[in-house]
């Protein structure tokens, strides 16, 4: 093993393929405000069916054993060191940031299984439900809700236009009549005007007059870049307007010589997706395992097909794969049945 240290910030999709990779190769330190590794993707059935969920998280220990797990979030960066929010200063020669989407999360996996089952537990109880947001949080959680509790209430609010934006209008339309044979009543172009983050239910109001009655409500918009931390960092002149890191080809900051950048938090132009960001963990991953050996060589990062499934309940998904829209069982079959945790838990290699 190279006596070089490799510092990552963010044990997410991205971040935690790098760490396993690189774990014999070098010294390892893995900054994550979470102690667990969480498929982000199978959240929403967790919500259903909480007992799904103790697959999903996975302690970073367990699939990383070589890692030095620092259970805190990142909060400065120098030249040579990456500071903790608990004081902790972490020396590194290389350093790569992979922070993804900014999420309030349980640091222990315990908790964030009471999290899960206290969501249930809510769903349950409820005879109607507000989900406020059309992304594929907002579709998923509108598709499992209606898929296992076919006798609820489901109103959908999004302000844009359509459903599931970030894909073609097809996939959209694909999704509206899906949620339309389940009974879910999608209201597009509004937005709730009167969430309150310390109560849940009652009579919500739209920006276009509706008054909507829910028992409780699901807030499914979407989160902000794990970037605002870094504005008063080395790193300030290499975010981009929309909060992205800055990358060349190689997914080094642009500017900077031993830092790298992978996942959501770059500014790479592709989809968003997570089996991208686990093709940028393995790029970079070549590129340290070179520079910790003393050879200078940069894998470049060329991006992959781009491909999107958003399930719909267990049996049913949309999916834009190429730019062809698709719907119905082979999408289905692809994510639906246990949304990739066979697969995901197998790269990382835990059973
Ligand atoms: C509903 C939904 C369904 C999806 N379905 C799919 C799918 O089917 N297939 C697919 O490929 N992609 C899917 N995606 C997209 C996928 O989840 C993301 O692209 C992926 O999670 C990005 O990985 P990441 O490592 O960049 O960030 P994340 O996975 O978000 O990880 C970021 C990590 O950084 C940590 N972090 C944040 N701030 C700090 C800090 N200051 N210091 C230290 N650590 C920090 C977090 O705790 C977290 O562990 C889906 C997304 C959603 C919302």
């Amino acid at each position: 093993m190279a006596n070089k240290k490799v510092v990552i910030v963010g044990g997410g999709v991205a971040g935690s393929v790098l760490a396993k990779t690189l774990q014999e190769q070098a010294q390892v330190y893995l900054i994550d405000p979470k102690e667990y590794f969480e498929i982000t993707w199978a959240s929403l059935r967790c919500m259903v069916e909480p007992t799904f969920a103790e697959k999903t998280l996975i302690n970073h220990s367990e699939y990383a054993p070589n890692v030095h797990v620092i259970t805190s979030a990142a909060v400065g960066i120098t030249e040579n060191e990456v500071k903790t929010a608990q004081g902790r200063v972490v020396p590194y020669d290389y350093l790569v940031i992979a922070t993804g989407h900014d999420e309030k999360t349980p640091s222990t996996k315990r908790e964030k299984l009471s999290v899960y089952r206290n969501e249930n537990g809510k769903i349950k109880s409820a005879e109607s439900i507000l989900i406020v947001g059309g992304g594929p949080t907002g579709v998923e959680l509108a598709g499992e809700i209606a898929t296992d509790f076919p006798g609820k209430k489901i109103t959908l609010v999004h302000r844009g236009p359509r459903l599931l934006e970030f894909i073609g209008e097809k996939a959209s339309k694909s999704a509206m009549k899906w949620l339309a044979k389940k009974n879910v009543e999608v209201v597009l172009g509004e937005s709730v005007t009167n969430l309150d983050s310390n109560q849940d239910g009652g009579v919500y109001r739209t920006s276009g007059g509706k008054s909507i009655v829910a028992d409780c409500h699901f807030l499914c918009t979407g989160k902000p870049l794990a970037s605002s931390w870094m504005k008063e960092t080395m790193l300030k002149s290499s975010l981009d307007n929309k909060g992205r890191l800055m990358v060349d080809a190689n997914l080094k900051v642009k500017g900077q010589r031993n830092i790298f950048a992978i996942g959501d938090i770059t500014d790479v132009q592709e989809l968003k997706q997570g089996y991208l960001a686990q093709m940028h963990a393995g790029v970079v991953a070549k590129s340290i395992i070179s520079l910790v050996n003393g050879k200078q060589k940069l894998e470049v990062y060329k991006s992959g097909s781009q491909m999107a499934i958003v399930s719909l309940g267990r049996k049913g998904a949309v999916a834009e794969i190429s730019g062809m829209n698709m719907s119905g069982w082979i999408p289905a079959k692809m994510k639906s049945g246990d949304m990739f945790v066979t697969k995901t838990r197998k790269t990382l290699g835990v059973k």
